[in-house]
């Protein structure tokens, strides 16, 4: 599944299409795909693991969900499920969820919970982390209502950056340590960012599928845990469970 970082790469390479109207559409999604037709883009927009598409009056909501990809002035063997042509190439979706959305984005979306957003407001993420003292610290990187955009990969990276266990509760972290997760989750999405547009993300990690702690030598844990059930990698030794 494609998190937060990962979007804004998407944003950034359709940006030749924006002003440019849509002379096609077609794919096997559900949604009237008529609306879009001769319809300009006035802005692509990401928030979290969503990628919004902007119309004058209405938006398409695109959400990879776990086996969505995109080709840009390319196409896939597989169906697309939403085509878009204009004069100058074509943008494709496949195995994504699409959706239309009629109300303003602005009224929808908290702009400064995305970790990629220029608004990102870490003072709102303490603010939602200490109403939910008991929330495991796996959980609430991945919760999209605080830090939208964090993904699995984003979650095990921060945890071992910031030396902390991903069964620590919220409640239990000192301030330091929770001041940390705020601060990495954001600055590991840059790192991620990127690490990604130089095809350099794998070899960056250091808990994420991996055996052993690069800090320790020791065998890493790797266990399904909190009430998201995610994996996770995770080292016993140097990183220290709040509880
Ligand atoms: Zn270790």
């Amino acid at each position: 599944m494609p998190e937060g970082p990962s979007i804004v790469i998407l944003k950034e390479a359709v940006q030749m299409f924006k002003g440019q109207r849509v002379a096609a559409v077609r794919g096997n999604t559900k949604i009237d795909k008529d609306r879009m037709k001769g319809q300009q883009i006035i802005d692509f927009k990401s928030w979290g693991k969503h990628f919004l598409i902007c119309f004058p009056k209405f938006a398409i909501r695109i959400h990879f969900m776990l086996f969505g990809s995109y080709r840009i002035n390319e196409e896939k063997e597989t169906p697309v499920r939403l085509s878009l042509e204009f004069k100058t190439g074509k943008l494709n979706f496949y195995a994504c969820s699409v959706q239309v959305i009629d109300e303003p984005l602005d009224s929808l979306y908290d702009w400064p919970g995305d970790v990629m957003n220029d608004s990102w407001d870490p003072k709102k993420a303490k603010k939602k982390l200490k109403a939910l003292p008991d929330l495991m610290v796996c959980d609430a990187l991945l919760d999209q209502h605080i830090f939208a955009g964090v993904g699995n990969i984003i979650k095990n990276e921060v945890l071992f950056r910031i030396y902390v266990h991903p069964k620590s509760t919220v409640g239990n972290l000192p301030v330091k340590q929770l001041n940390m997760l705020i601060k990495e989750a954001r600055n590991y999405s840059f790192d991620f960012l990127q690490w990604k547009k130089q095809y350099v993300l794998k070899k960056h990690w250091l808990a994420h599928t991996k055996r052993t702690c690069p800090r320790c030598k020791i065998p890493l844990n790797k266990e399904y845990l909190g009430k998201t059930n995610r994996r996770s990698f995770f080292c016993n030794n140097c990183q220290v469970l709040y509880q």
